[in-house]
């Protein structure tokens, strides 16, 4: 998820590119770059790190044009370096590219166009956009831009340039944002509206497939077979910090309607019907999984409670025992690890100290380790010997909600791999699990329209002092993260219970009023758990259930219930934690909370 920007018009291209990209940074800033064409020829500046240091460069080797596009990055294919900073060019440098999105096949196009004669410079997907292109030219840049996306899968937002056609600017998106600003006499695109408000407040939003010429007198739109499409202006009548968060009140609300997007992203290229599990670069061999005799998995806080969901399917697919630890007291606990285990690894940042700790005495200790991170190029994605990496995109509030679920869409995605190999179930089980897996986005749409109902319980609830989260097998896990994300935002004390082991202790602080929230979507359990929600009943407390539709005998124990899509029971946690994150997320704002940024939290804990 990076930002991408062009500008044609009449001034100085470079400082308005500059600062439109300063205005999407929130988007990514492991490098940063633009392209400007003059008199035929197109000069690219791009360096890693952040647009300062993209600035610094401009003041010394300042480049001249009233042309050009510019992008800042958040990697996902490659480290972040100079060389695969964006814009990437073809050999000759006369296309210049700009993209946001992932290029899902671009090791066959690339290679495809290796054996044109075709040579490539950085690790990135993009760099097959601006040679295809190149390839397909043929004297029209939308038509090559349109022929070149026919070939590519996946999501982009692209602007292009070209010296053959000096005067203007080609961009197309599918799968990631990407919006045209309208001034006068000078025309923009944008990965999203702050990056040009401070020119004009008249845009074209764009829809998937739409293609835009913009040159200096005007933009043209067209639809995929090159008809003309017309379309209204949207006014903006936001300003640039709310534009920002998308017109959420607070980044955390957009990461958790991010969602959807963040699992079909992380599950891209990976889980894709009737072909084998992809798992990036790891090559792991029938062998290699009966030498392990047992796998760990640790992180700190919400990725250890991914953690725990792994350790159910793990265990449940592929039949390998599985231990999961919070990094802080594995690390100190002389834990048994040689050349048999299988460490797993998982952060969020990719720098979290305990976590990194861990990593680096499993190495020493002889382990295989499996890193799974959001962040490319950090330094557990580094230092592991695999790595997985979820695409959630960069996640600013502090309260982790898109990188939670995108860490079990990995842990999915491991145990269906391992289970693949082990052949601990039947190819079609794995192919129901994946199908079910990749109906999932949409789904999880439809879990996020039941805020209103999560907005009024947290209206009527958020005076309590104490709450309770309840459930059994992966809700209970649930019932973890659920319960920390209430106590981070909202300072609520809560405590997440395994709804068997309430009577050993805890049912003694329910009392009359006390508000549980009770997950139930694993159907074996279901009756038991419905006796435990009776005990608490009994001693006077108030229920919220989480549960699938169709389970309305659900209704007749509790005081209210939200229903989710049903799916199959292994998956429901990446469905049932969103209404409990709504649940954190309402208390919170109806106790006047910070939700992004709470009290004595950071977001990446670098210290132990
Ligand atoms: N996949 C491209 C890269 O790694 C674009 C990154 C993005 O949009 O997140 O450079």
């Amino acid at each position: 998820m990076c930002g991408i920007v062009g500008f044609v018009g009449k001034k100085e291209a470079s400082p308005i590119l500059v600062e439109g990209l300063s205005k999407l940074e929130y988007r990514g800033y492991d490098s940063a770059g633009v392209a400007v064409l003059k008199d035929e020829l197109i000069e690219v500046i791009k360096c890693k790190g952040r647009l300062k240091n993209l600035e610094d460069k401009l003041s010394e080797e300042p480049i001249k044009g009233s042309i050009g596009i510019g992008h800042t990055r958040w990697a996902t294919h490659g480290e972040p370096s100079d060389v695969n900073s964006h814009p990437h060019s073809n050999k000759n440098e006369s296309i210049s590219v700009v993209h946001n999105g992932i290029i899902e096949n671009y090791l066959n196009i690339k290679e495809w166009l290796i054996s044109k004669g075709y040579e490539f410079l950085s690790e990135t997907d993009t760099e097959v956009i601006p040679n295809l292109i190149d390839y397909y030219y043929n004297g029209d840049l939308l038509d090559a831009v349109m022929r070149a996306v026919s070939d590519m899968e996946g999501s982009y937002a692209l602007g292009v340039i070209c010296t053959k056609e000096p005067d203007k600017i080609v961009a197309v998106r599918k799968d990631s944002p990407l919006i045209v600003g309208v001034g006068k006499e000078e025309y923009f695109i944008a990965s999203d509206i702050p990056a040009v408000l401070n020119h004009t407040r008249e845009v074209y939003l764009l829809e998937d497939k739409e293609f835009v010429v913009l040159t200096k007198t005007g933009v043209e739109i067209f639809d995929e077979h090159k008809e003309k499409v017309s379309k209204d202006i949207y006014h903006v009548t936001w300003n640039a910090d709310a534009a920002e968060k998308g017109g959420y009140e607070d980044f955390m609300l957009k990461e958790i309607h991010e969602q959807p997007k963040a699992i079909r992203d992380t599950m891209a290229s990976r889980i894709t019907k009737g072909n084998p599990i992809s798992l990036d670069k790891i090559k792991l061999t029938k062998e290699d999984l009966e030498n392990f005799n047992r796998i760990y998995i640790v992180a700190c806080g919400t990725a250890y409670h991914a953690g725990v969901v792994g350790k159910n399917i793990i265990e449940n697919l592929a039949r390998i025992p599985v231990e999961v630890d919070i990094a802080s007291e594995f690390r100190y606990r002389n834990p048994i690890l040689d050349n048999k285990t299988l460490v797993m690894v998982i952060s969020q940042s990719g720098e979290t100290a305990d976590t990194l700790a861990v990593l680096r005495e499993s190495k020493k200790k002889g382990c295989r380790v499996i890193a799974i991170t959001n962040v490319v190029g950090s330094s557990v994605s580094r230092e592991a010997d695999d790595v997985i990496y979820t695409w959630a995109g960069p996640e600013i509030a502090v309260a982790s909600t898109k990188a939670y679920v995108t860490q079990l869409v990995a842990m999915y995605i491991i145990a269906l791999y391992f289970a693949e190999i082990k052949e601990t179930i039947s190819k079609k089980e794995i192919e129901d699990i994946k199908e079910e897996l990749l109906s999932l986005p949409e789904k999880a749409e439809k879990t996020l329209e039941k805020k209103e109902m999560l907005q009024k319980f947290a209206a009527q609830n958020y005076m309590h002092r104490d709450m309770f989260f309840l459930g059994r097998g992966l809700d209970y896990a649930v019932s973890m993260e659920g319960s920390l994300k209430l106590k981070e935002i909202s300072y609520i004390h809560s405590e997440a219970y395994a709804g068997g082991e309430l009577k050993h202790g805890p049912i003694a602080l329910i009392e009359k009023g006390t508000v549980v929230v009770s997950t139930i979507t694993q159907m074996d359990l279901k009756d038991k758990m419905l006796s435990n929600i009776k005990e608490v009943v009994t001693r006077g407390a108030k229920i919220l259930a989480v549960t699938f539709e169709g389970n309305n005998d659900v209704e007749k124990s509790v005081d209210s219930v939200i229903y989710i899509p049903k799916t199959l029971d292994i998956l429901s946690p990446i469905l049932s934690v969103i209404p409990l994150q709504l649940i954190s997320y309402y208390m919170a704002k109806q106790k006047g909370c910070d939700v992004d940024k709470p009290r004595n939290l950071a977001k990446s804990v670098t210290v132990e």
